[in-house]
C-alpha cells in the first residue's frame, strides 16, 4: 500500500531552481567565502510571541545547523530584540499629531530585559541546545548606540533627498523619531522633525515635543541621543552596516510578508550605491495565514477583538506560552515541524494556514517527547560501521563552536545516509592539532584498521589546514542504550 506523504506542495519558481532549501545561500558563499555565517532575526519585544514569530526564530537556528555542515563554516544566530516597538501612543489635542513612546523609554533597560527573559531566553537557550548553535542577543537600543550603525545612518542622510521616496513613497517624509530628551516621547510620523545641518562631524535635527516644545538633537557616531528609525529605514541602515563585514556573511531571516517590503529597501540600497557583494542576503520564511489568506496578526486581534480570530487557530498559535508542555517539548515540536518544511524547497518557500499547521503538528511523531536530545554528526560509512560494532571508541573532530558545546555524558547521534547510531560521550580531550592528538590518544581507538600515518593522511584530506587551526577534539564514545523505537531509521 502506498503511504500518503505528510505534506504535499506544488512546484514554484524558486523551488524549481533548488534541490535543498539551504542552496539559496550557495551563490553568495561561493562568491565571498565567508569565515562565518550569522543568521539574523529581529523581533518586536511587545508581549507574548505568536507562532509566526517562533517559526522565523526556529528556522534561524535550524538553518545555522544545516549550513554549518553544508559549507564547513562556523555559524551562529544573532537575535535583534526590537525594544523600540511602540509602548504607548497619544494624540496631541491641538495639532492631532500622534506621539509615541518606545518600550525602552517606557520600561527601561531592566524592564525590557525582564520581557526578553519571560518570552525568549528559555526558548532560545533550548533552541541553542537542540541545534548546537550559539546565539547573541542585541537590543535595538544597543544597536542604535553602536558607532557603526550611527555612522551608517549619517551616510544615508547625504542622499536623503533620493532615499526618502523609497522609504516613504506616498509622501516622502521619512519617519526618523528622535525622542524628546526630557520626556522620551517622539512624534510618531516625524512631521515636524527637520534635518537642519549635516557635515562630516554629524547631523543636527530639530523636533517638537507635545509638552516641551521645540528641541534640538545632535547626532554623531558616538553621542548618546536616541535614534528611533521606522521599520524600513532601520532595515536599510542595519543591512548597509552588516554588508560591510567581509568575513561574516549575514543572512536576514524574515517572515514572508517582508518579500514585498524589501523592494523599497532594495531601491534605497541601490540609490546609496551599495555594491552587489554588500547587498543583503535574505531568506523569507513561511507565512502563517488565517483561512481568509490574511497573515495571522496579533495587532489585528487587539484592534478587532476575539471576533477576528480564525476558527481554526489553536490558543498556543497566538500566544505560545499557552503550549501544553514545557519549553524543550515545544522547541522539539517546532524543530521537527521546521525540519519537515525545510526538507523540500517546495514546502519551505510557501505559506501555511493555521489549519494546515495544526494538522501537521498533530501528525508529529508520537515518541517525539521521549526522544533524548543528542548532538548530531554525519560520518562516512566505514567509520559508522566501526562505531556501530563498538570497536571505534574515539571520534575526532575539529573544535568548532558546536563541538565546544559537547560535554561528558551527552548523547551523540551519528548519521550515515539512512542509518543512525546513538552513543554516549565518555570523555572529552582537546589538542592543538592532529599530531598532538595522536601523541596522546590510542591510534586503534580512533580506527582499529589503520596506522597512525594512514589515519593522519586521511583526516587531513577531510579537514584543510584552516579547519585544523581551530584545534582538535577527541571524543570518547560508547554505544548508548535506547528504548525501543527511538533509534529508528529515518
Ligand atoms: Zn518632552
Amino acid at each position: 500500500m502506498a503511504t500518503t506523504p505528510l505534506l504535499v506542495s506544488p512546484n514554484s519558481v524558486l523551488a524549481n531552481a533548488l534541490l535543498r532549501s539551504v542552496d539559496l545561500l550557495r551563490p553568495r558563499v561561493h562568491a565571498i567565502r565567508p569565515k562565518r555565517i550569522a543568521f539574523v532575526v529581529g523581533t518586536q519585544i511587545n508581549g507574548a510571541p505568536h507562532l509566526g514569530t517562533n517559526l522565523v526564530q526556529t528556522t534561524a537556528f535550524l538553518l545555522a545547523k544545516i549550513a554549518r555542515r553544508e559549507f564547513s563554516v562556523e555559524t551562529s544566530v544573532k537575535f535583534g530584540a526590537l525594544d523600540n516597538a511602540p509602548y504607548d501612543v497619544v494624540l496631541d489635542p491641538e495639532t492631532h499629531h500622534a506621539y509615541q513612546q518606545t518600550y525602552y523609554h517606557s520600561l527601561g533597560k531592566s524592564g525590557v530585559g525582564a520581557l526578553i527573559d519571560t518570552y525568549y531566553r528559555g526558548f532560545f537557550d533550548s533552541l541553542a541546545d537542540a541545534t548546537s548553535t550559539d546565539y547573541e542577543l542585541e537590543s535595538y537600543t544597543d544597536q542604535q548606540a553602536a558607532p557603526g550603525f550611527r555612522a551608517e545612518f549619517l551616510r544615508t542622510l547625504e542622499r536623503l533627498d533620493e532615499i526618502r521616496w523609497w522609504m516613504a513613497p506616498s509622501h516622502g517624509i521619512v519617519h526618523t523619531r528622535l525622542p524628546c530628551p526630557e520626556c522620551g516621547w517622539a512624534e510618531k510620523r516625524a512631521e515636524r522633525t527637520r534635518l537642519i545641518h549635516l557635515d562630516e562631524d554629524g547631523a543636527l535635527f530639530t523636533a517638537v515635543c507635545l509638552d516641551h516644545g521645540d528641541y534640538e538633537v545632535p547626532v554623531d557616531p558616538e553621542n548618546d541621543t536616541y535614534l528611533d528609525l521606522a521599520t524600513l529605514y532601520r532595515n536599510l541602515v542595519k543591512e548597509r552596516a552588516l554588508g560591510r563585514d567581509s568575513r561574516t556573511l549575514y543572512v536576514m531571516l524574515k517572515g514572508g510578508d517582508w518579500a514585498f517590503g524589501c523592494q523599497l529597501v532594495d531601491g534605497a540600497l541601490t540609490v546609496l550605491g551599495t555594491p552587489g557583494s554588500h547587498m543583503p542576503l535574505r531568506i523569507f520564511t513561511p507565512q502563517v495565514l488565517a483561512h481568509t489568506g490574511a497573515k495571522l496578526s496579533k495587532s489585528l486581534l487587539r484592534e478587532r477583538g476575539e471576533d477576528a480570530l480564525p476558527a481554526d487557530v489553536e490558543p498556543w498559535m497566538l500566544n505560545t506560552t499557552a503550549w501544553d508542555g514545557n519549553t524543550d517539548n515545544y522547541v522539539d515540536a517546532l524543530i521537527w515541524l521546521v525540519a519537515e518544511l525545510l526538507s523540500d524547497p517546495k514546502h519551505f518557500f510557501r505559506s501555511f494556514t493555521v489549519k494546515e499547521l495544526g494538522r501537521l503538528m498533530s501528525n508529529r511523531p508520537a515518541d517525539l517527547e521521549a526522544r533524548p536530545r543528542a548532538h548530531e554528526m554525519g560520518i562516512y560509512k566505514r567509520y559508522f560501521d566501526l562505531i556501530k560494532a563498538g570497536t571505534k571508541t574515539t571520534e575526532i573532530r575539529v573544535n568548532d563552536s558546536s563541538r565546544a558545546r559537547i560535554r561528558s555524558g551527552d548523547l551523540i547521534r551519528f548519521r550515515c545516509r539512512d542509518e543512525e547510531v546513538l552513543t554516549r560521550v565518555t570523555r572529552i580531550a582537546r589538542y592543538a592539532d592532529f599530531d598532538e592528538m595522536f601523541d596522546h590518544e590510542p591510534v586503534s581507538s580512533v580506527n582499529p584498521t589503520a596506522t597512525r600515518e594512514d589515519q593522519l593522511r586521511n583526516i587531513r584530506e577531510i579537514y584543510p589546514p584552516e579547519r585544523e587551526a581551530l584545534g582538535v577534539v577527541a571524543i570518547g564514545i560508547e554505544l548508548a542504550e535506547t528504548p525501543q523505537g527511538q533509534n529508528h531509521v529515518r
